[in-house]
């Protein structure tokens, strides 16, 4: 298919205030479409006006894992799923709290913990509530918790608490949802984002990409986010673990990854706009460049699924002249040894760009 819009026509998209179209966007994400080095010339300069050269680094702890009732057929944790993953009930007071002290000495601007499951008790909301005053009371940490869905009351409690973040992903698109999960539907994860901006929440509110979802879907995923108001966007990209339900479409290259952390970065400017789950998979050796476009990242790993080395992803922004949101110094952190960590399972990498 022959594509006839360059940059130019995106700048004045962007410079005119009516927002990219979505024949832009497929020019954006297809690779015969713009060059991606004017795609990522303008991303950069978009990412250096707002954000400058700094890079958040979150950590997360995955705090409670397994057993999940609802069927995301992407997930580990899910009731559809037979990977093998370590299940755990929720961890103790002590191991949260030390893990949220070693995250601050491991340079972690913000601390996430995660919970498996649909959606919080009250009493659990009441724990959590406990933890944050006290991560808070102790350590220089932004807070996020990704609890699953929460009413209005809870989000409100949850934010008197001093929580600084919500995390909710919307995953997929609204028309392509009901391929990935059955058990609850698109719209309710909007009302929990909606339910914590009322709040006065900052709000987290990512995708995945690499579902078999189309390249109108990553647009409408971006659009919807930024209508949403989400101030913060993690672009994770799928890794097939093997047991989960959904098996692996192997649409990914790292061109196409580095065109989608672009679309998203065009389409919300002012957004925190994050290299998650999957960097090193799917980026590979162009991660450094996805820098230049988004402005955080996940140190150490993920959900179920291992991460590459703090030193590697630390010298990634040393090497690009970038810092650190951090009280210990950069140039400290890279001194640290920690163990060398394999990303699993590379023997079907895909060409930059097919
Ligand atoms: S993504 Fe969340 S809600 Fe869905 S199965 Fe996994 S833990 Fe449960």
């Amino acid at each position: 298919m022959a594509i006839s819009i360059d940059i130019s026509q995106i700048k004045s998209a962007l410079d005119s205030g009516t927002g990219i179209t979505r024949e832009q966007a497929l020019a954006v994400l297809s690779c015969e479409g713009i060059p991606l080095l004017s795609l990522l010339d303008l991303s950069a300069g978009i990412r250096f006006r707002h954000f400058g050269r700094e890079v958040l680094i979150h950590i997360l702890n995955n705090a409670e894992n397994g057993r999940c009732p609802e069927d995301c057929r992407y997930c580990a944790q899910s009731a559809s799923s037979s990977a093998s993953i370590e299940v755990y009930a929720l961890k103790s007071d002590e191991e949260i709290l030390a893990e949220a002290r070693a995250a601050h000495e491991r340079g972690a601007f913000r601390y996430c913990m995660v919970f498996a499951g649909s959606e919080p008790s009250d009493e659990r909301v009441e724990h959590l509530m406990g933890l944050v005053r006290t991560i808070k009371e102790r350590w220089p940490l932004e807070v996020c918790v990704s609890p699953g869905r929460v009413t209005s009351e809870q989000a409100r409690r949850l934010r008197a608490a001093g929580l600084d973040r919500l995390n909710h992903n919307l995953n997929t698109s609204s028309s392509y949802y009901s391929e990935i999960c059955s058990s609850h539907t698109y719209e309710e994860r909007v009302q929990t984002v909606r339910a914590a901006k009322a709040a006065g929440l900052a709000v987290c509110s990512g995708v995945i990409v690499g579902m078999g979802e189309t390249k109108e879907d990553v647009f409408q995923m971006a659009k919807d986010l930024g209508a949403l108001g989400a101030d913060s966007i993690p672009v994770n990209f799928f890794i097939p673990l093997e047991g989960v339900a959904l098996k692996d479409p192997g649409a990914l290259t790292p061109e196409y990854c580095l065109r989608v952390l672009c679309l998203f970065r065009l389409m919300n400017p002012r957004t925190e706009i994050r290299m998650a789950a999957g960097r090193e998979r799917h980026l590979r050796s162009l991660q450094p460049l996805g820098l230049y476009v988004a402005n955080s990242l996940f140190l150490g790993g993920y959900l179920n699924a291992q991460g590459g080395a703090d030193r590697e992803t630390l010298a990634i922004v040393r090497d690009l002249g970038f810092s650190i949101r951090s009280e210990v110094p950069l140039e400290d952190l890279l001194k640290v040894e920690h163990p060398k960590v394999r990303i699993k399972d590379q023997k079907d990498l895909r060409p930059f760009c097919k």
